[in-house]
């Protein structure tokens, strides 16, 4: 019934990177005769991939994802490494855990590479589907579905009619540019002032790993911070991030290995003092862009998803997660729609984009968190709070990190969920300070040799309880 409806309509999607070959899965399932166009050629023929972060960390969202094409098992169970919490690293060389979840819940490190020539080779498993490497998008009319693309090998000119185009051709788009001069189209990006670099942890002369490898490693050091993500051959992908001024600033060996002495001691025999030099050098720090942009539709023709809709900084680890979950969102709606694109299309900008300005937010808030708050005692107390909560009413009360990382609630709900519990806790807190004045003054008013009869304590009670009441009558509204 499905296929009848949707085998003689067409859907071309620009980008094969790790959004655009899902949707284009997600599109053949459906039985929509899909064209996936791709600038670079076939990476699994490819020695060495060029391109961004090694490893990514995938959690509910992308798995979600590969689950309803069938891969999740071959990404998560037979590859992925589940890290279990951060690993603070002390300027001391001292290490403590902060778990991600008080039930052990995880999140997988797994190869960008890996992932992306899993999803290729699915996509070639649907005959309905077909890839075109080494093309190059140039122009395109969302508004008439029609997109023209550059062989770069042969240098040939083709231009493709399709009843959509679906845009996942990254934080750069050039889908997105063609949509800049449609009315009504809102777009921003930032560049933020910090980069990013990455070098390399190698195993140790045993083949193993060198720290314990069921954590993300965190180097918080206020300002800036290392972060270490494991990889399958024992290695780790160590990401140094900071202002681009301070990378500049570390112009030679000399003050390269005087600043991770001073900042990261014990990560330069994890490196190798060599190696470190050698990768530092040989390395440039990178930008880090976030995009914000509506609607992401074009009539009922033409689609933004991944990061060329909302590309954002890395610090949730969500960039992936979030655009393998726009496929989820956009097959939901699909169903619900009956695959009628002039529906589905507006419903769809209208579902996604106040969630993926929301993860867009997050991430930038989250840079905070991993580089600065997670030394602070204020933010160990909060978890701790926040797991009790969490254990005694769990429906109620899920820390950020929980909701945004292993549910699938929307993340615009996260953030309002998070504002509602800090408004709890904050009355909470004042009824406890409240209470504790209200203790004192009822200590200091009592004869001290009577403070502990029963008489007396026993107004305790009552006189806490007031003060309760009286904190908690000023309202409070859960969103
Ligand atoms: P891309 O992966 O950029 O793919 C776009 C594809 O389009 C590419 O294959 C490209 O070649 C192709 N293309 C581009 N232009 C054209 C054109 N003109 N014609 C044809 N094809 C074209 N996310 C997570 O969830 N977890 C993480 O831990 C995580 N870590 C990250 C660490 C770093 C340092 C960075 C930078 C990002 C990280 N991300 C992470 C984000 C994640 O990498 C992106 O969100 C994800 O790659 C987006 O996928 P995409 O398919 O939308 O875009």
């Amino acid at each position: 019934m499905l296929r009848e409806k949707t085998k003689n309509k067409s859907v071309l999607v620009v980008g094969a990177g790790l959004v655009g070959t899902l949707e284009a899965c997600f599109m053949a399932k459906r039985g929509y005769q899909v064209h996936l166009y791709e600038y670079r050629p076939d990476i699994r023929t490819l020695e060495h991939v060029p391109g961004r972060s090694i490893n990514l960390a995938m959690s509910l969202r992308g798995r979600t994802g590969l689950k309803a094409i069938g891969v999740e098992d071959k990404v998560i169970r037979d590859h992925g490494i589940p890290m279990y919490g951060r690993m603070i690293h002390n300027t001391d060389g001292s290490t403590r855990p902060i778990p991600y979840n008080k039930d052990g819940k995880c999140i997988y490190s797994v190869g960008r590479r890996f992932v992306n020539e899993v999803l290729l080779t699915k996509a070639e498993e649907y005959p309905n589907l077909n890839i075109h490497f080494t093309h190059k998008l140039t122009t395109c009319r969302l508004d008439k579905g029609e997109a023209t693309f550059v062989n770069t090998v042969s240098g040939e000119q083709v231009t493709r009619r399709a009843d959509l185009v679906i845009g996942c051709d990254g934080a750069y788009s050039n889908v997105r540019k063609s949509m800049m001069r449609q009315p009504f189209f809102n777009y921003t990006q930032n560049y933020i002032p910090h980069g990013y670099m990455e070098l390399c942890i190698p195993p140790t002369p045993e083949g193993g790993f060198a720290m314990p490898a069921n954590y993300l490693h965190i180097w918080p050091r206020g300002q800036f911070m290392m972060i270490a993500l494991p990889n399958q051959d024992c290695s780790w992908t160590v990401t140094l991030f900071m202002p681009f001024p301070a990378f500049e600033g570390l112009s030679t060996p000399e003050l390269l290995l005087s600043y991770f002495k001073t900042h990261y001691p014990d990560a330069i025999p994890l490196i190798g003092r060599e190696k470190l030099i050698k990768d530092f050098f040989a390395n440039e720090a990178l930008p880090m862009i976030y995009v914000k942009c509506s609607p992401y539709h074009v009539g009922s023709t033409g689609l933004l998803m991944g990061d060329a809709a909302h590309a954002m900084v890395p610090f949730y680890g969500q960039g992936m997660n979030c655009g393998m979950e726009d496929c989820v969102v956009l097959d939901e709606l699909l169903d619900q729609y009956k695959d009628d694109f002039a529906t589905v299309l507006p419903a769809y900008s209208a579902k996604r984009n106040p969630d993926a300005e929301a993860i867009v937010d997050l991430a930038l808030y989250n840079y905070i968190e991993m580089r600065d708050l997670v030394n602070s005692r204020a933010f160990l107390l909060r978890r701790k709070f926040d797991d009790l909560l969490s254990t005694i009413m769990p429906k109620y009360w899920l820390p950020l990190y929980t909701m945004v990382t292993f549910t699938r609630t929307p993340y615009h709900k996260c953030i309002s969920r998070k504002k509602w519990q800090d408004r709890v806790v904050k009355h909470i807190l004042s009824v406890v300070g409240m209470a504790g004045v209200a203790a004192g003054v009822f200590l200091a008013k009592s004869d001290p040799l009577h403070v502990l009869s029963c008489s007396h304590l026993s107004q305790l009670p009552a006189l806490l309880s007031r003060t309760w009441v009286a904190a908690t009558s000023l309202s409070i509204t859960r969103k």
